[in-house]
């Protein structure tokens, strides 16, 4: 058997121990003679595994007991709705920065429920930046403020909230959850689909401050209210049972190597590596500001799309895969979740040097 390096935005690399222990355990999880993707979603031996998944939300992300751990479906894409839904329901406003596609779909979905207003946008130059905000333009009544705070397809990343007074803070933290520690009480609500950093796809994590729950617009599809979902412990209906295990998994593997912290100073390490060499490459070229550079999606191009194009095709076959850039941006991207580990960044700037050499 061998793996390749697999630098995948999403659906991304899962920790090898995971893939291996959820192989361990396909036939028969703990004694109970079934796959955890055959067993009721009633059944003693599921509640504990979804119960023991809140937990280790809750203690790897310092989750406030006044706020609700959710596992739902529909993907982050299902939240641009579900949180206008929900939330846009007092003065029927929002305020938006657009760093990006998914700030920028966010926006476009609430603007269907209400008055969506954009704060700032970094479309100018390809959202290779975060904008600068300034509280003074934001909307004191808004219901609250939405932003991305890592730009999955763009490279760049929130060093510093936006400082929203009382006006709830949403964040849509898809490829930077559990990452790095974060403070939940910052936010009103935070959501992430689980492919990124957490799990299979399918689950969508949500964490929301309870006083905001119970305010939906009338018309809100019953599964897409978040109080029907928080009175039922997310099982409401069958939950993505198989995925939300994979994500135990997952947490308790980032728990064994030291929980966010060390995920964050492994991140950090791993990010260097690659930075510093596009930093002094003659060839690569970041395509971010340094100061918002993400720590899990690094774009970066030669300047010439058939120099790119020919990099991805080595690249792939050297066992590099999944590099290509976003469309919207060409070139090349490396996704470094948390699973990557630093050999794999290592040996792709190994390669890296070895082709600009060449060229
Ligand atoms: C991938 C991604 C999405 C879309 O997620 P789905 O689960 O496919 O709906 C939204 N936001 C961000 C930041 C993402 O990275």
């Amino acid at each position: 058997m061998s793996r390749v390096y697999n630098f995948s935005a999403g659906p991304s690399m899962l920790p090898e121990e995971v893939l291996k222990r959820a192989a361990d355990e396909m036939l028969d999880y703990q004694g109970s003679g079934q796959s955890v993707m055959e067993m009721s979603h009633r059944s003693k031996v599921f509640e504990s595994i979804i119960q023991g998944a809140e937990a280790l939300v809750r203690e790897l992300m310092g989750v406030p007991d006044n706020y609700k751990v959710l596992f739902l479906q529909g993907g982050a894409s299902s939240q641009f709705a579900m949180v206008p839904l929900n939330l846009m329901s007092k003065h029927k406003k929002a305020d938006f920065v657009l760093t990006g596609q998914w700030a920028t779909k966010a926006y476009k979905e609430a603007a269907r429920y209400g008055e969506a207003h954009v704060v700032a946008s970094s479309k100018d130059k390809t959202f290779s930046y975060i904008p600068k905000l300034d509280p003074a333009t934001f909307s004191k009544d808004a219901d609250y403020f939405h932003i991305c705070m890592n730009n999955t397809i763009y490279g760049t990343k929130y060093h510093t909230l936006p400082d929203t007074g009382n006006v709830p803070l949403v964040a849509d933290i898809s490829s930077c959850i559990m990452s790095e520690p974060i403070d939940v009480s910052r936010f009103a609500l935070l959501y992430a689909g689980a492919q990124k950093n957490l799990g299979p796809a399918g689950l969508t994590l949500v964490i929301i401050r309870e006083d905001l729950i119970g305010h939906a617009m009338d018309f809100t599809p019953t599964m897409f209210n978040y109080q029907t979902h928080s009175d039922n412990g997310s099982m409401f209906n069958t939950p993505p049972c198989y995925a939300i295990y994979i994500a135990k998994l997952v947490m308790e593997w980032v728990k064994e190597n030291g929980g966010l912290q060390a995920m964050k100073e492994h991140n950090e390490k791993k990010a260097a590596v690659l930075y510093d060499f596009l930093d002094q490459s003659k060839l690569f070229k970041g395509t971010v500001v340094k100061e918002d550079r993400s720590l899990m999606n690094v774009p970066f191009v030669t300047g010439d799309e058939a120099l790119d194009a020919e990099f991805v095709k080595q690249a792939t076959e050297a066992g590099f895969v999944n590099i290509k850039g976003h469309r919207t941006v060409g070139g090349m991207r490396a996704s470094i979740y948390n699973a990557m580990p630093i050999e794999g960044v290592e040996k792709l700037v190994e390669f890296m040097r070895q082709f600009e050499a060449a060229h």
